[in-house]
């Protein structure tokens, strides 16, 4: 039998050049550009209880901050490196995007997490805006001079999203825009937000068809109570829609098609928390490793007692499982292969895998790991949110059972 070496076998975990020089420039640039920016706010960011008004909203000094770091970013060209070059992007490989990601969360909590974009800026679905669409919405996004939300959960429907009650009925050549959204990122401080509302019925569309998406401006619809979830506080509220007028040039995409957009696109969502909750474990791990050599009970490194030792090392076999997952994973998408069962393994795994390391580094920190100007319990309870945004867990179990036949 001939020889084979890894390369002709299709399998390489090799970063390339392109993504090595990314990964250096990112971290360059959160020493030289974002932590100047965090020293300047001091307490005023890393103490929750300075860092919002008393209702939950973010402090100016703090949300100009994040402006700051997202301009900022946009100008060095990181912002946006996911999106196609035709949209503004840099149209980088999934791959490079997960590592991207990966190497950002490993920098720990911060204001380096504004780096790359989430849910208030340039995201695929996004991409898809055309003519006057682009120079309005998009590229002001791109260039983080806006900001924007995306808004599919309601007081009724989460998981099962098709079942929104949201509306929009086309009066003559308006349309007209009815209903209410929650735990909608970024909505307080949002520009314009991509809104899912139900056009045609399930009766004639089916459950996936007769949704479209509205880009609607701040001006056009009512910002009503934080949803402040613990480790989040100050980001999600819910919106409302009474009657609002829409021209047909608000429509993102093709009307009564963006649910299935939306679908093209969960992949890439998927990888990107994945990413982050690989990223965020090793940087946990490192934490965890340093501190079991230094402190001592009982005449010897705490390291030393084998419930410490084989909880480090249990949590560093699964962050190595689910990283090699998350590159599978964004490979394959690459590759344009269907990557839905691999997203949802990635997600499960790697946000559970993240919830159990943070558990441990509190555990292995003692007091100190509960400590509040510590970041442990902030990652605790990151991983926690991770859990649920995206897809719960329930649900990433139930694709992957569907995929595998067994549903
Ligand atoms: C910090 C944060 C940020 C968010 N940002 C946004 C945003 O920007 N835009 C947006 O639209 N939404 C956002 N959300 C909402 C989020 O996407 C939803 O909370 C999530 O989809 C779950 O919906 P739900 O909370 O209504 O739970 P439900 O769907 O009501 O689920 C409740 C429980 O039932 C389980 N369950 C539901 N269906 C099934 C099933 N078929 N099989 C098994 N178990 C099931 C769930 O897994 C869960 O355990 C955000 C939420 C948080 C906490």
């Amino acid at each position: 039998m001939a020889t084979q070496d890894a390369s002709s076998a299709g399998v390489s975990f090799d970063s390339d050049q392109e993504t090595r020089l990314i990964l250096d420039s990112l971290t360059e640039f959160v020493e030289r550009e974002v932590e100047p920016i965090e020293a300047d706010l001091g307490e005023t960011y890393t103490n929750p209880r300075l860092r919002h008004e008393s209702d939950g909203r973010l402090v100016d000094e703090v949300l100009d901050a994040i402006g700051e770091v997202r301009t900022k970013s946009a100008e060095a060209g990181f912002y946006a490196m996911n999106l196609p070059e035709d949209a503004g992007g840099d149209g980088v490989s999934t791959v490079t995007w997960y590592r991207a990601n990966r190497h950002v969360a490993g920098m720990g909590t911060g204001l380096s997490g504004e780096v790359l974009a989430g849910p208030e800026g340039p995201k695929p679905l996004l991409a898809q805006a055309t003519g006057e669409q682009r120079e309005k919405y998009l590229l002001p996004v791109v260039r983080a001079e806006k900001s924007t939300a995306f808004a599919q959960t309601e007081p009724s429907v989460g998981s099962d999203s098709p079942n929104m009650t949201t509306t929009a009925e086309k009066e003559g050549d308006e349309w007209v825009l009815n209903g209410q959204k929650q735990w909608i990122t970024n909505a307080p401080y949002a520009d314009f937000v991509q809104v899912f509302a139900r056009t045609t019925p399930q009766e004639e569309a089916g459950r996936y068809g007769g949704i479209t998406c509205f880009l609607v401006e701040r001006d056009e619809y009512e910002v009503g109570s934080l949803n402040n979830a613990v480790g989040s506080v100050g980001r999600q509220a819910e919106i409302r829609f009474d009657d609002v007028s829409l021209p047909e040039s608000r429509v993102l995409g093709e009307p009564d098609s963006a649910f299935y957009d939306a679908m093209g696109f969960l992949s890439l969502g998927r990888i990107e928390l994945g990413a982050q909750a690989v990223g965020a474990s090793g940087h946990l791990l490192d934490k965890c490793v340093e501190y079991a050599r230094e402190r001592e009970a009982f005449g010897r490194s705490i390291g030393k007692f084998q419930q410490i030792s084989a909880m480090i090392a249990r949590g560093r076999a699964k962050q190595y499982a689910a990283d090699a997952a998350g590159l599978r994973c964004a490979w394959r998408v690459d590759e344009g292969e269907d990557a839905i069962e691999d997203a949802s393994i990635l997600k499960w795994f790697a946000t559970d895998t993240f919830w159990e390391i943070a558990d441990n580094a509190v555990q292995v920190h003692g007091s100190s790991g509960l400590a509040e100007d510590n970041p442990f319990m902030d990652h605790l309870q990151t991983a926690r949110t991770l859990r649920i945004v995206e897809g719960t867990d329930e649900i990433q179990l139930n694709t992957i059972a569907k995929q595998m036949g067994v549903r």
